[in-house]
């Protein structure tokens, strides 16, 4: 099959300074989700940016679909994307929020409806579309940042430390919807984040990532027990 994504021979420097990512290698599974684990600095967020198209490679390739990122369109790549910061428009209903990215691409009415409500369902909001975001809880308007993620029924999200700014407790609500999601809908899904724990409990496929290279790529349980090196070892062995 092929991958949904493929780096090939990637890298990237920033001014011509330092290196950031010298050589990535890496194919991404059709349906499967994968977690970029590593320290901060470690090269996963500009991994990330790079598979959406934030960032250009200074070398080397990114397929998406078995087709080069760089020729495709925007609106072709069919991308969802969640950060830490979700940043919703607090003047505009939650409904609003959502069908703010389809009135720019000039839907009708009728796909906007039908989109978000659908959107809000996934998430398990449905009934929330007239609240104000000042009127959710932090894990509320967070879901409402995923389901805004979905509204274009993306086959490719990626999620970089979505959990980041929330408390432990949202943080377990939020990780179960987030597999949830990733169940239902089938997507494939690349998470970056610097928590093992989250990690491990999440993943069908870890990538640990040191230096912008990536250590060590397995399933969680090969990685808990077959550790590479002493890095991963280290790394996962850590509480936090
Ligand atoms: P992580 O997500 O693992 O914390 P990043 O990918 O954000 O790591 O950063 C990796 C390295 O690249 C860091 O040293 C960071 O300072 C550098 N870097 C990231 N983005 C830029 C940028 N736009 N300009 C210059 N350096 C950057």
């Amino acid at each position: 099959m092929t991958p949904k994504a493929e780096f090939r021979h990637v890298r990237k420097s920033f001014d011509g300074r330092m290196e950031v990512i010298p050589d990535l290698n890496l194919q991404i599974r059709q349906g499967e989700f994968l977690t970029l684990l590593g320290p901060s600095g470690s090269g996963k967020t500009t991994t990330l940016m790079l598979l959406a198209g934030f960032e250009i490679p200074t070398q080397g390739e990114i397929l998406l679909d078995g087709k080069s990122l760089h020729r495709l369109p925007p609106y072709r790549r069919n991308l969802g994307m969640v950060f830490q910061n979700y940043a919703l428009f607090p003047h505009m209903t939650v409904a609003q929020n959502l069908a703010f990215p389809l009135e720019v691409r000039r839907r009708s009415r009728a796909e906007i409806r039908r989109r978000t409500t659908r959107a809000l369902e996934i998430v398990r909001l449905a009934g929330y579309g007239d609240r104000k975001p000042g009127q959710l809880s932090g894990g509320q308007q967070q879901r409402v940042a995923l389901a805004r993620a979905l509204v274009f029924d993306p086959s490719l999200v990626l999620m970089d430390e979505p959990l980041g700014a929330l408390d432990k407790q949202l943080r377990e609500e939020l990780q179960f919807e987030i597999r949830h999601i990733h169940r239902e809908l089938g997507v494939t899904l690349v998470y970056v984040t610097h928590d093992q724990g989250e990690a491990l409990t999440m993943s069908d496929r870890i990538a640990v990532f040191q230096g912008g290279r990536i250590r060590q790529l397995a399933a969680p349980e090969d990685l808990y027990e077959r550790p590479a090196d002493a890095f991963v070892a280290g790394f996962i062995g850590e509480n936090n």
